[in-house]
């Protein structure tokens, strides 16, 4: 349904009746064939099905691991192949766990007829008779004959047979220099004059200037040359100090006498600092956690955004909290008809300007000067202003949301659906996660959004596919097993999606045994890729949301994947991207089919070996999902954190079957999108289901030499159904002022936006391109963004061989060095698990701005004076002292300290060696403590422990969007302390990574050249 004007005259004209869609040419999105119309998709392999058979886990199965990959190491860290260096900081050598590898491994799996026990009409011995319902959907736009038919956008967003795909680099437009040549960066422009790769010399820490990480700097120099023997970077320019903020670095380009004290470095240690510019300066603007812009002066000419070398972009969060009393008003036009433009289609906002006595209004994005309908008309007062304002919230709010009357919608609004497609084979079971899942399930259903209207399913698989009738006449629900593999079909169409109120007992019932009836399930094999296209079958009527729990990499039938990206000689070679992208084009068929019936993908990974999220993540990837990774997820270990996201993903508020468009003023378009979903047309982003939890980027581009106007406008609108069953508008305007001069816009520059968007463009060059050359980008945009400042500034206020920067983007250098040492970027093939690395970007690619700058430079708090101390104030004084972020240095820490690391998605607790042990005994245990990594952090019954988890709670709840496990760690304890905490101390040079210090000397001397 999508167009968000379904019956006009014009619609089969749609887009390109739209003056401000971008040109056909200019899709920022691949047009390869993606998904063909006939479904042709799914051939069947040559898979035998497996009847009555016995599998061989054979040679080709990817369970037959070769012997490293069979480790003894802890789970979620594979071992190291012989001959592979070791890791500056590897995985923690301990076990806290016993691996799955059990015995039973690499036996047959259960004999035909020993499945579990609930199979009451069917079970595995009988080939279940095709039913007409199994045969898929044949063709999403050739008029089918299904009575409720998915919906479509007025223009055919399919119609050409192929979504377009968004497809991330290199065609995206401008984010990074073209392809690198093999002698790696920095290419290109800025340093024809004269760039002279510097000797490698040991006396020098550029020599991994060139973008070589890998090359660990010399030992003298890394420990901080830099420190105490400067003089205070600032003096002598207050006059300068509201254009620019400066650093001594150092003299002339080669010489290495910098003076720089590394205790004034620019930190971010108070978090995202919002520009006050945006709001400022247009006071109706759409609150910044909706739309921020990378600058809030848009530039006015094509050589003034040649210059500006940063993103120029918007980063959306349409459905971001809000805090409390601060909802989005909900305004309903009833008769009237929502008010938009009668050419650009822009919805009626706080900038348009009404005329001629209140009868006609002008169109802030294209000028238009619509006619006011009668029963929208309002006089003006003196000022020209509507005497109505006050009760006309669209006409006063930077957000609102409309009530869509029924020529929004192409079918009814769909109900809120959850689909489970459940991994049951043996390490689902032995590691606990088939119970904590069906327990939290269990425990979500009342707070599932949308009831009484609110469906279910599920499908449980391992070597065959499991169904299950739901019908509320039941008093158990009915387990029908498919084994053919090959001809998915899907008995019972009518009853495995059932109302959730309805067959409220017997849904309860199968969770209650789920995990009960797959106890002694020894099956090693998962028939994940047909399992997945019968969850497809069962969706594609309504929609809704697909959640995947994957325990073990699918080894049977169409989408088995095998394993990969153990070989270490791939990376650094032209080949190793793509160990970071799929390898088997069904995934990205697959999602793409999801997309069009309206179903979101949420991966839920739990394997204790490699299992392929590059592929699986592309599931989510396409179709607005999510990906959860728990490496070697145990359920003694991990629950808590299941428990908490996996709640969070049901219960969160999620708007449905969206779609979303950003437009903006003329002279102005976007150009590329960035983030995880599908594009359905040059500008429309298909989102099954969207929550607070995500954000996309997007950059524009000027269409015109010079801008003639003085402000450009954007409008975010999501049109989607609310869980309550209302279709809904969500509108988020803003405005910016066009400025002529470069100055401006760095004044007006938002880190945080720049940020998200450069990591997006990272994540999306690091599918097609070397790490090494995605790092190489990112410092690169850096250099060149500080070089044209400098070009601004440096003559007329002589200011030599200082380093320059604006205020605005202080943080930004740092920021792009954590971006460089992030898990899913850093170093090679033993700084990051294959799997963690690509659950990383997928996370990463859809953050809203303050989780991932939060990411990105993480809080280090230290807390052994706050629990010791009785308060003498009061505890909100006292706790407010503990939340002081320090830098993220090794000095940070005293041995007689205790810290807690929070990046959001997981806590460090560091003891330091020197401790009281009062306080560690009233901590953890006392026998415990020579072993952390068997040690959890549990309320015991005293004020410290009390005091220390109350902290953890607060900061558990200042974001609930991820849950942070807690980790002990203890001063000294190799690897464990470099693997959980170290290596991310980001300022501090580690494993051959750049320190602060080196790597803004290293910007500031490729600026200078
Ligand atoms: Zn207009």
């Amino acid at each position: 349904m999508g167009t968000e004007n379904p019956n006009r005259a014009n619609t089969s004209q749609g887009l390109s009746a739209n003056p401000f869609a971008p040109p056909r040419n200019n899709m920022p999105i691949s047009s390869n064939p993606v998904v063909q119309s006939e479904a042709p998709a799914f051939r069947p392999t040559s898979v035998p099905a497996s009847l009555s058979t016995v599998p061989s886990t054979s040679s080709t199965t990817p369970f037959s691991f070769p012997g490293p990959t069979v480790g003894t190491g802890a789970p979620g860290f594979r071992p190291m192949p012989p001959g592979r260096p070791p890791p500056s900081y590897g995985p923690p050598t301990t076990t806290p766990i016993p691996p799955f590898q059990s015995s039973n491994i690499g036996q047959p799996m259960v004999p035909p007829g020993q499945h579990p026990p609930m199979s009451t009409s069917l079970n595995r011995q009988h080939q279940i008779p095709p039913v007409q319902m199994g045969s898929p959907p044949q063709s999403f736009y050739s008029g089918s004959s299904n009575s409720n038919p998915p919906m479509s956008f007025q223009d055919s967003a399919y119609s050409a047979s192929r979504p377009n795909m968004h497809q991330p680099a290199p065609l995206t437009g401008p984010p990074y220099p073209g392809p690198l040549r093999p002698p790696p960066p920095p290419p290109q422009v800025s340093y024809k004059g004269g760039y002279v790769p510097p000797q490698p010399t040991i006396s020098t820490p550029f020599s991994s200037h060139q973008g070589s990480y890998n090359q660990a700097p010399p030992a003298a120099t890394s420990s901080g040359p830099y420190v105490g023997n400067s003089a205070p970077p600032t003096g002598g320019m207050p006059s300068l100090v509201e254009d620019f903020s400066s650093l001594s670095l150092g003299s002339a380009p080669g010489s290495f006498d910098s003076g720089l004290d590394t205790k004034l470095l620019p930190r971010p240690l108070d978090g995202d600092v919002e520009p006050s510019s945006f709001a400022g300066m247009h006071p109706m603007n759409c609150d910044s956690r909706y739309l921020r812009l990378t600058t809030s002066a848009i530039p006015n000419s094509q050589s003034l955004v040649s210059r500006w070398q940063l993103p120029l972009g918007a980063v959306v969060c349409p459905l971001a909290e809000t805090p409390d009393g601060e909802e989005v008003p909900i305004v309903n036009f009833a008769t009237t008809g929502i008010v938009r433009c009668r050419r650009c289609r822009t919805y009626v906002n706080p900038y348009v300007t009404f005329t001629d006595g209140g009868r006609k209004w002008r169109c802030n994005i294209c000028a238009m000067l619509n006619d006011v309908q009668n029963d929208y008309f309002a006089s003006l007062d003196a000022t020209g202003r509507r005497v109505d304002l006050g009760q006309r919230p669209e006409l006063t709010k930077g957000s609102v949301e409309f009530v869509a009357p029924a020529e929004y919608m192409v079918r009814p609004p769909m109900p809120p659906l959850y689909f489970f497609l459940i991994d049951v084979s043996i390490s689902a079971v032995k590691s606990g996660m088939l119970e904590v899942m069906a327990q939290t399930i269990k425990s979500c259903l009342d707070r599932l959004p949308g009831s009484p209207r609110t469906q279910i399913g599920f499908i449980t698989f391992d070597s065959t596919i499991h169904f299950y009738n739901m019908k509320s006449s039941l008093t158990q629900p009915q387990m029908m097993v498919v084994s053919d593999l090959d001809d998915i079909f899907v008995p019972l169409p009518d009853d495995l999606l059932v109302n959730l109120s309805e067959s409220r007992a017997v849904v309860e019932a199968f969770l209650d045994s789920l995990p009960s009836m797959f106890q002694d399930n020894v099956n090693v094999e998962s028939a994940f890729g047909p399992a997945l296209k019968a969850a497809y079958m069962v969706m594609s009527q309504l929609g809704g949301k697909l959640l995947i729990f994957q325990s073990t990499l699918p080894s049977l039938g169409v989408g088995r994947l095998r394993l990969r990206g153990d070989d270490l000689r791939v990376y650094g070679t032209d080949k190793e991207h793509a160990l970071r992208i799929p390898e088997d084009p069904f995934y990205k068929q697959m999602a793409a089919d999801f997309t069009k019936f309206q179903v979101a993908v949420n991966i839920y990974a739990f394997s204790d070996k490699y299992t392929d999220i590059a592929s699986l993540g592309t599931l989510a990837k396409y179709t607005g999902g999510q990906v959860y990774y728990y490496a070697s997820f145990h359920s003694v270990i991990h629950k808590d954190k299941l428990r908490h996201e996996l709640a969070r993903d049901l219960t969160r508020e999620t708007a449905w079957e969206a779609v979303m468009r950003i437009r903006c003023g003329k002279g102005v378009r976007f150009t590329s999108y960035h983030g995880n979903f599908m594009l359905r047309s040059t500008d429309l982003i298909a989102l099954p289901a969207v929550d607070c939890d995500k954000a996309y980027a997007m950059q524009f581009a000027l269409e015109e030499t010079l801008l003639t106007t003085q402000i450009v406008y954007f409008q975010v609108a999501l049109l989607y159904t609310a869980s309550c069953g209302e279709r809904r508008i969500r509108v988020h305007t803003a405005a910016a002022s066009v400025v002529p001069d470069l100055g401006e816009m760095y004044r007006q520059a938002d880190t945080g936006a720049i940020v998200s968007l450069l990591a997006r463009l990272a994540i999306e060059k690091s599918l097609s391109y070397k790490l090494e050359e995605t790092r190489s980008a990112i410092q690169l945009r850096i250099v060149k963004s500080l070089k044209e400042y400098r070009k601004l500034y440096a003559v007329q206020h002589r200011v030599g061989s200082r380093m320059i920067y604006p205020e605005t983007l202080k943080y930004l250098p740092l920021y792009g060095l954590s971006l460089t040492k992030s898990t899913a970027l850093r170093g090679g093939y033993a700084d990051s698990q294959l799997d963690e690395r690509c659950a990383a970007g997928f996370t990463m690619m859809a953050l809203p701005v303050k989780k991932m700058l939060k990411l990105l430079y993480p809080s280090l708090l230290r807390v052994d004076e706050y629990l010791m101390k009785t308060p003498t104030v009061s505890v909100a004084d006292e706790f407010s002292k503990v939340c002081k972020r320090l830098p993220l240095v090794a000095e940070s820490l005293d041995s007689r300290g205790i810290y807690i690391f929070d990046d959001g998605l997981r806590f460090v607790v560091w003891f330091g060696r020197m401790i009281s042990p009062d306080l560690a005994r009233n901590l953890v245990d006392e026998d415990s403590s020579t072993d952390f990594s068997r040690v959890s952090l549990t309320e015991r019954d005293n004020e410290i422990s009390r005091k220390l988890m109350g902290i953890l709670r607060t900061l558990r709840e200042a974001d609930a969007s991820y849950y942070q496990l807690c980790h002990l760690v203890r001063q000294g304890e190799q690897p464990r302390e470099g693997f959980f905490l170290l290596i991310n101390l980001i300022e501090d040079q580690v494993g051959g990574m750049n320190g602060y210090a080196d790597w803004l000397l290293q910007i500031h001397r490729q600026v200078q050249q």
